[in-house]
Parts: structure tokens; C-alpha cells; sequence
């Protein structure tokens, strides 16, 4: 399989910002069968991690308000239009992690309408890394918002699942959303959130809150968020892998995540896509999927990939 990459160098402004809004197949089967402005999507969750970077803020909030973005995007899937198990249900997956080697995670969350910010609150609030279907309660007394189950629920989902289940489609559609960020200050940080495969078994979890597989984030060296086929990740440790080769080899970030992908993807046939964001704050995008979504900035212009 031949990876594509994209890459962008360091800006002027001091901060860098990068998401993907999945990996997978023709660019039509990365998320849903509907018509729909997927770019308009990814500029408006760009745009919102800008804003907190060209404000002076944190990479993690950037990372944040970016995935915010594209959770409440029913489009996408995480939170609100996440992919469903095999029983019609939505368990979201979400991690953070700053690159001070703090990392926070929920896996097969219910109740929290933002994941990502849940994820947060175990990096902020709680002695855990990751939480298993974090109590409702645990939740509210964090102050975030909660909603019923079927809030996730989107009627597209619902026809892809029937889809798939009934053959018509193919298994194993991606779209999982992601983050990675370098602020003025020179730290990074990364954050990722899905709903998972489409009709994956209930309580299965791919790599998205593991930290090391699908999210990475370490100063000095990069933060790397990734997207597709989770079980591979998880075994090749991926985002993790990305960094060490950067860290222990030296290898320049494009590199690297070129390296990986053919060390840890392509010898599983597994497909996938990672974003990178380098300590100097040069940009990465790659994958060997026919297709992934992304949305960066080359320095002069907002580039979208859809
Ligand atoms: N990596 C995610 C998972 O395996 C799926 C995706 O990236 O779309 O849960």
C-alpha cells in the first residue's frame, strides 16, 4: 500500500493546528452516504481551535474546541452521528493528552454529549487515565453537559447500520475525528474521538483512548492523533511508534509516520490515516487509505481535504 503524505512547515505565527475527520475507503464511504458539505464541517472545527491558539491559548483547548466541533457535526463520526454497534447503540471513545505526559480517556461513554470533554476531566479531575462507561453522576458533578442515549442517534447512522448488516455495504467504515496542536508556548497536545466501527460488537473498543495507539502527545518531540482500522493500531502501538522513531532515532516526523505506516499498517493490511504535529511545529498528514479527511493550514491558506 502507498501512503500519502502531506506535509506543511513550521508557521510564522508560532502555533499549529491539524485535524482529520477520518480514514477509510472511497471518500464517500468515510462516513455517511449523504450528499453534504464535509468541508464546511472541517473548516468550522478548524476554525475553532484557531481561535484559541491566535488568542495565546492552550494546544489542549485548541484540540478540544476543534473535536467539540466535529462531535456536535452529526456528519462525523463522534458524538452526535457517531457509528452504531450491532445493536442500534452509540459508545463513544475519546482520549486527551498533553505533552507534559499527561493523558486522560473514556471508553464505551453514554451520557457525556461531548466525550472529548470528558476525557478532560479524567486528565483534569480523577486519578484514572481511562474510564470505563463513566456514571452519569460522575459526569454532572464534572459539570458537563449530559443527554439520553439516543441523542448519538442520527437517522443516517441508523440506515448505514441496516446497511452494512444487511450487506449492502461494507463492514468496516471509518471516521473517527482528531486533533493535534502546538500553541505559542511550544507545548503540544492531542485529542481523538469516535463512536468506533460501524456494527462493531457492544463493549468492543478500538485504539481511539488508548493512549500510544490512536493518540500520542509528548513536548519536545510531536502529538499524533490517528484514525482506521483500531485493532491494527493497538497492536503496532502506533501513535506511540510515530514518536519513538522521532525521539530515539532521530527520524524526521514525515518520515517517521511514513515508516510506521508501512511497519505497523501495511504488514496487518490494515488502512489508516495520522496526523502529526512536529515540537517545531511543522505538519504531517498521512495515510494509506484511498481517502481521509483533514484540514490544516500550508502557511498561507486553509487546506481541506474531503
Ligand atoms: N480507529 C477507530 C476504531 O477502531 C475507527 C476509526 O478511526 O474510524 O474505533
Amino acid at each position: 500500500m502507498t501512503t500519502q503524505l502531506f506535509t506543511a512547515p513550521p508557521s510564522p505565527q508560532g502555533w499549529s493546528l491539524v485535524l482529520h475527520g477520518g480514514a477509510g475507503g472511497r471518500v464517500e464511504e468515510l462516513s455517511l452516504e449523504v450528499a453534504a458539505d464535509y468541508s464546511a464541517g472541517l473548516t468550522t472545527a478548524y476554525r475553532a481551535g484557531e481561535a484559541v491558539l491566535a488568542a495565546g491559548g492552550s494546544a489542549l483547548d485548541a484540540v478540544c474546541a476543534t473535536v467539540e466541533a466535529l462531535e456536535d457535526d452529526p456528519l462525523f463520526n463522534a458524538g452526535r452521528g457517531a457509528a452504531l454497534t450491532s445493536a442500534g447503540t452509540a459508545e463513544l471513545d475519546a482520549c486527551v493528552m498533553t505533552g507534559d505526559g499527561r493523558a486522560g480517556a473514556v471508553a464505551a461513554c453514554l451520557h457525556a454529549r461531548n466525550p472529548v470533554h470528558a476525557a478532560r476531566r479524567v486528565l483534569e479531575d480523577s486519578a484514572a487515565v481511562l474510564l470505563v462507561d463513566p456514571p452519569r453522576q460522575l459526569l454532572e458533578d464534572w459539570a458537563l453537559t449530559t443527554v439520553e442515549r439516543d441523542y448519538f442517534l442520527t437517522p443516517a447512522r441508523v440506515q448505514q447500520l441496516r446497511n452494512v448488516q444487511d450487506k449492502v455495504l461494507a463492514g468496516s467504515r471509518h471516521g473517527t475525528v482528531g486533533a493535534v496542536a502546538r500553541d505559542t508556548a511550544g507545548r503540544v497536545a492531542a485529542a481523538t474521538s469516535t463512536g468506533g466501527m460501524v456494527d462493531q460488537s457492544e463493549g468492543r473498543v478500538g485504539d481511539t483512548p488508548i493512549v500510544g495507539a490512536g493518540t500520542y502527545a509528548r513536548d519536545g518531540v510531536g502529538a499524533i492523533s490517528c484514525t482506521g482500522h483500531g485493532e491494527a493500531f493497538m497492536q503496532g502501538v502506533v501513535a506511540y511508534d510515530v514518536a519513538a522513531r522521532v525521539r530515539y532515532l532521530g527520524t524526521p516526523l514525515d518520515q517517521a509516520l511514513v515508516d510506521t505506516v508501512a511497519a505497523e499498517l501495511d504488514t496487518r493490511d490494515a488502512i489508516g490515516g495520522l496526523i502529526a504535529v512536529g515540537a517545531d511545529g511543522r505538519i504531517v498528514v498521512g495515510h494509506n487509505s484511498p481517502a481521509m479527511f483533514a484540514a490544516y493550514s500550508d502557511g498561507t491558506r486553509l487546506v481541506t481535504h474531503t
